[in-house]
């Protein structure tokens, strides 16, 4: 008999099985279907000894300092500036725009006064808040740069017209007009200094937790007891896709090993307009691993069908409308907390999903203590 079956393996599923373990005294069962713990954060050692993230790299970012002492029981940090470049027109280009970027488009020295004033007479006006990505970029660099290194970058991944794409996708990415020229903006910037697995390893290592991995959790509820159940999955998989199927994106990646001890100059370079991926990671940059090989990663944007990972939920209307009608369903649920990215259906950074499987771990507390 188990007080709570935890439905996926990933940050919002073993944040709260921890929390209900050592807080509360609870017995949690994780199940996954993936065979490892840790979701889409999971790294490991490749063949080449090089540590690389299996789903895409993972640049934990945080502003939350609660999110920090949290993660910080369990890991020690790595602090890293995470860079990136982006291929355009034959050469590399400082990315996210900043004043270094402008500098290369102007071909001199210049200041960020001048930038602004570029800047100023190359936006387009819009009235009001931006309605899509389009405009999020375009009313804020005009039209060249967005082409540069919005446009089609967007649409391969999303396969979708920035125009078609709520304004938070693209409006995400940062432009400055000094020289920070780091990748995000929060302040807290490292990954887990021995890998995202171990970290995870020591959260599940509470003797409360059991983990049953590469399951399906239905498989596993008809077969044990329990009283309520976290859930982390798709939201339309549990209900059955009975309001329709919501729209994800997924992904392909392409690992390579390569004799040599780097291969590209930063981290990340997107390339938006040139070949069929969209970006190559070479996480080694990041990691601070120390080793005279490297692995770098192709990503490949792919359409989502049953079956396969569903890693992006797509920010439009059409799947916003749908999403409302499983919220209703999910709302009235009894006995089933949905928590996560995919639950939820909206992109979560990992940071976001800590914060809130914490939150939603106060609420239980808060809870059992009313009725206690
Ligand atoms: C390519 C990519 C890059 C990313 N990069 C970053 C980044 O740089 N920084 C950042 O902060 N965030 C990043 N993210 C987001 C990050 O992955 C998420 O915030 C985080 O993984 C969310 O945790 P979660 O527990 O909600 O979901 P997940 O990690 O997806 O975990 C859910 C788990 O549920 C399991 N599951 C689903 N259905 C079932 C079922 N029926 N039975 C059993 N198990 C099931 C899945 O196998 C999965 O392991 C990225 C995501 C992707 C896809």
């Amino acid at each position: 008999m188990y007080d709570y079956l935890v439905a996926g393996c990933g940050f919002a599923g073993a944040v709260l099985a921890e929390r209900l373990a050592s807080q509360l005294g609870k017995r949690c069962l994780v199940v996954d279907r993936r065979d490892h713990i840790g979701g889409n954060a999971y790294d490991e050692h490749d063949a080449a000894g090089v540590l690389v993230h299996r789903y895409g790299p993972h640049y934990f970012r945080t502003d939350s300092q609660r999110v920090i002492d949290y993660l910080g029981q369990f890991t020690e940090w790595h602090h890293v500036d995470y860079k990136v470049l982006s291929w355009s027109d034959g050469q590399f280009w400082q990315f996210p725009i900043n004043l270094n970027t402008f500098e290369q488009l102007v071909g001199h020295p210049a200041t960020s006064e001048e930038m602004q004033r570029a800047l100023e007479e190359w936006r387009v006006p819009i009235d009001g808040p931006p309605r899509n990505s389009e405009e999020a970029v375009v009313s804020q660099v005009g039209w060249e740069l967005y082409e540069k290194f919005f446009k089609n970058y967007t649409r391969k991944q999303w396969q979708r017209d920035p125009s078609e794409l709520d304004a938070s996708v693209c409006g995400r990415i940062p432009i400055r007009t000094n020289r920070d020229d780091r990748y995000l903006s929060e302040r807290f910037q490292a990954l887990p200094a021995e890998g995202y697995t171990k970290m995870f390893e020591r959260m599940l290592g509470h003797p409360g937790i059991e983990v049953v991995l590469g399951k399906d959790y239905r498989e596993v509820a008809a077969e044990v007891k329990f009283d309520q159940m976290i859930y982390t999955g798709p939201v339309d998989a549990y209900f059955d896709h009975c309001h329709g199927e919501l729209p994800y994106r997924t992904l392909e990646f392409e690992p390579e090993t390569i004799e040599r001890e780097y291969f590209q100059p930063a981290m990340q370079v997107n390339y938006p307009n040139d070949h069929g991926f969209t970006r190559i990671v070479e996480i080694k940059h990041a990691t601070g691993q120390k080793l005279p090989v490297t692995t770098i990663v192709r990503e490949y944007p792919a359409d989502y069908s049953l079956g396969k990972e569903p890693y992006y939920p797509v920010p439009c209307p059409a799947s916003k409308s749908i999403y409302t009608r499983y919220a209703e369903l999910a709302r009235a649920e009894k006995g089933v907390t949905f928590v996560g990215r995919l639950a939820r259906y909206r992109y979560y950074n990992m940071d976001q999903v800590v914060a809130m499987a914490l939150k939603k771990f106060a609420d239980i507390a808060a809870a059992a203590a009313a009725g206690a």
